[in-house]
């Protein structure tokens, strides 16, 4: 499947805040937008100019899109989906993008970014209720059972994921037991537990013009 391989560090700073793509980096002193506090590019130090309307709303998809690592088509049915559910579409569209198997593996902290996790998800490692599921867009619901197939509990990559799960916390919507490589979705996400800073409505409107 295809996938954004542009450099991870240079859409954060594009999109002037810290999308954490790069796993443990983006938590210490090497992450570059903490070094370099600009915009990528000739003019970057001069990014922070008047944007028009549209240009703030295709930012902000651009930004919500680089967050789930996501291509413009997924994306853009993802929010199709979103519109035909009852309800308010931008809250639908976010509630979907955190239920993908590859954003909980992430959230559980079985990987310590999203495209690691996608990794381990297409690497045939996640069971979901006792099956193996291998599509990272697959959309857990609630009870579902998540576990990690016993060969890959010893992957010190994974352990490692684990140990610096405390440093951002498992949602609530999301119980862990860490012991048994074993997780629970208890509740649907909600708008309120999403703390990463969207304004969704500007993609609505985006996508509505
Ligand atoms: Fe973004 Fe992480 Fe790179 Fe920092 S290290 S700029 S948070 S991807």
């Amino acid at each position: 499947m295809a996938r954004n391989i542009g450099a991870a560090c240079r859409r954060c700073r594009r999109e002037n805040l810290k999308l954490f793509l790069k796993g443990d980096r983006c938590y210490s002193d090497k992450c570059s937008f903490e070094r370099r506090a600009f915009g990528p590019g000739q003019h970057g130090q001069s990014r922070f100019r008047k944007m028009s309307d549209y240009a703030v709303q295709l930012r902000e998809k651009q930004k919500v899109k680089s967050m789930y690592g996501m291509l413009e088509k997924q994306f853009r049915l993802t929010f199709e989906k979103a519109e035909k559910q009852k309800g308010v579409t931008g809250e639908n569209l976010l509630v979907l993008l955190e239920r993908r198997l590859d954003n909980t593996i992430f959230r559980l902290g079985f990987a310590s970014s999203r495209n690691q996790a996608r990794q381990l998800v297409r690497h045939k490692h996640i069971l979901v209720n006792d099956r193996k599921v291998n599509i990272p867009s697959f959309l857990v619901s609630e009870n579902d059972e998540i576990t990690l197939k016993e060969k890959s509990r010893a992957n010190p990559i994974i352990n490692e994921s684990l140990e610096a799960v405390a440093r951002r916390g498992v949602p609530s919507w999301l119980e862990l037991d860490k012991d048994n490589y074993k997780a629970t979705v208890k509740a649907m996400p909600n708008r309120e537990e999403l703390t990463m800073p969207i304004q969704e409505q500007l993609i609505v409107e985006l996508y509505s013009k």
